[in-house]
């Protein structure tokens, strides 16, 4: 540090850079142990860098039972490694329903309220908050009778969740017989028990970001190995869909450069980045080959946009496999699918049936970019609106294109979890709908009554 103040840097950069270089250190040793130490260094640097600039740090830690999180914005990572059981509620000026706060908080089955925009601030001296996420109604220090409607919900909530239990062990199916597979979105292996639960026909979507998060270096090969082949076990015979790494300038993630970009949701993410950078994807590609020897894995690509996108993958799988093998490590194919969430993908949906074996409509990000709508922004979250006509004609092409090409057409989007529109996705052709753990028996209800209704 003092070397580098000395080369004109200012004490916090120094800090930051110090930091980095000894963990790289650790990070680099084959060792678990001693990998996890470059996470301690880096908190040390931070702790050090927070006295520098005056600032306290934010400890999610030590909050009590209930407490109610108010925040501006907070990081995707800093909620999901909170005390999730201690946390009542989320209420944040920032993001909006699709938001990866919004779905970490609903899959642990939190109330949220995203995109407050400026009226966060009136709740700045707020010592009880009542929270109603399905409605996005956030009242400050409600009086008796808001406080007794409220305690009333909470009860009737409960008991149609208990309701909903007998769901549980249904194999939903369509009139004509065809079994609808209900799999749950997860982020992480603490997250199966919950989908176990609630009766989850395996995983539609295994967002591996959080693996990347995680640590303050990438997870290495053997580690993600090691990840995927629990899931693959945990949910056999069920199909087990691991999404490669789909990251971008707006989540920066250890151990990835990404540029400064003006508009980081159309910029170098997902695959475009795992493509420029076969080091950090091919391990993830081996790690994935490797875990579909124990279960049924099948590997999707996020954002989409060309077909070239599709072969080169395939090239880099078959290359990581005849590597495996040359090694002599086990390992076995598996079937490669796409999300749809760009515009371009639907628009060549036919020809890009052709060369997988599945789609999965991502419908949070297929409608920021259908409706140019961003996501995250509260200003604009009334036309961030899947329901919109013209996202759902392009669900519904999606759909008939799959369908055409003999290839399962599912969805994991936030939408794939709406009993308001499950029976239009249904008739569409949809076979999977892929959810947070909590949807899942009200999703299995749902398709049971369209069903009967026949
Ligand atoms: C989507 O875009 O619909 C999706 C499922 O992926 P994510 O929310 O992680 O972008
Ligand atoms: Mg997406």
């Amino acid at each position: 540090v003092e070397r580098l103040i000395k080369g004109g840097d200012d004490a916090v950069s120094a800090v930051i850079a110090a930091a980095s270089t000894i963990a790289a250190d650790f990070s680099a040793v084959d060792d678990p142990y001693l990998n996890a130490r470059a996470d301690d260094v880096h908190a040390v640097g931070r702790q050090i860098c927070l006295v520098l600039l005056g600032q306290g740090e934010v400890n999610l830690e030590t909050i009590p039972q209930g407490a109610i999180l108010i925040a501006d914005d907070i990081g995707a990572w800093d909620l999901a490694r909170a005390p999730l059981k201690r946390i009542g509620g989320v209420v944040c000026g920032h993001g909006g329903a699709t938001s990866h706060i919004a779905i970490i908080a609903r899959s642990h089955g939190i109330p949220a309220v995203l995109g407050l925009g400026d009226r966060i601030n009136e709740l700045r001296a707020a010592k009880e908050v009542a929270v109603d996420g399905n409605a996005g109604h956030v009242i400050a220090d409600p009086d008796e009778a808001t406080r007794s409607d409220f305690n009333k919900r909470v009860e009737a909530a409960a008991q149609e969740r208990a309701g909903l239990k007998v769901f549980k062990s249904v194999t939903p199916k369509r009139a004509d017989g065809t079994v609808i597979e209900v799999a749950a979105n997860i982020g992480s292996l603490e997250e199966i028990e919950a989908a176990q639960e609630a009766g989850a026909m395996g995983v539609g979507l295994f967002r591996t970001e959080l693996l990347f998060m995680r640590h303050m270096h990438l997870p290495s090969e053997d580690m993600q190995a090691e990840t995927y082949s629990a899931l693959a076990r945990a949910f056999a015979p069920h199909s087990v869909i691991v999404r490669t790494l789909d990251i971008g300038g707006d989540k920066p993630i250890a151990g990835i450069e990404f540029p400064d970009e003006e508009n980081p949701f159309l910029g170098w993410r997902g695959i475009r980045m795992c493509l420029d950078r076969p080091d950090i994807f091919k391990k993830q590609l081996r790690a994935l080959l490797r875990a579909a020897v124990h279960g049924n894995i099948k590997v999707m690509l996020p954002m989409v946009s060309e077909i070239a996108e599709v072969t080169r993958t395939r090239a880099l799988v078959d290359e990581c496999a005849a590597e495996l093998k040359a090694e002599g490590v086990e390992h076995a194919s598996f079937d490669l699918g796409v999300m749809i969430e760009t515009p371009a993908a639907v628009l060549i949906a036919p020809a890009l049936a052709k060369e997988v074996a599945f789609f999965s409509i991502g419908t949070n990000d297929l409608t920021q970019y259908i409706m140019a709508a961003d996501r995250l922004n509260p200003t604009v979250a009334k036309l961030n609106d899947v329901t919109n006509p013209a996202v759902m004609s392009a669900i519904e092409l999606t759909a008939k294109a799959g369908v055409a090409a003999g290839i399962m057409v599912g969805m994991c989007g936030e939408a794939a979890g709406r009993p308001d529109l499950i029976p239009a996705f249904i008739g569409m052709g949809l076979t999977e709908l892929s959810m947070s753990p909590a949807s899942i028996q009200r999703a299995k209800k749902t398709i049971a009554a369209i069903a009967a209704e026949r």
